[in-house]
């Protein structure tokens, strides 16, 4: 490979779909990894408002592929026990 040097820590972006867990919806998740760090952010999904982690540098940008399909209008609600 014959990439030029970066002077600046390298970033890198990368994207994968998620399928939320709880109510079906299909999500594309933009991340930015920082090279040789596990920072972890959380992203939320935009339908239900359900968590999830991510290994990523920075804020994790988060679109809808598919709404959901679960036929409800709920939100999620984080147990806290
Ligand atoms: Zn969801």
């Amino acid at each position: 490979m014959s990439q030029p040097p970066h002077p600046e820590p390298a970033f890198e972006r990368s994207s994968f779909v998620k399928p939320c867990g709880y109510c079906g919806a299909r999500l594309a998740v933009f991340v930015s990894r920082e090279v040789g760090s596990g920072e972890e952010h959380a992203y939320e999904c935009p339908e239900c408002g359900k968590d999830y982690l991510v290994h990523a540098a920075l804020e994790p940008l988060v679109s809808v592929l598919e709404p959901r399909n679960d036929g409800k209008t709920d939100r999620y609600e984080e147990t806290l026990f």
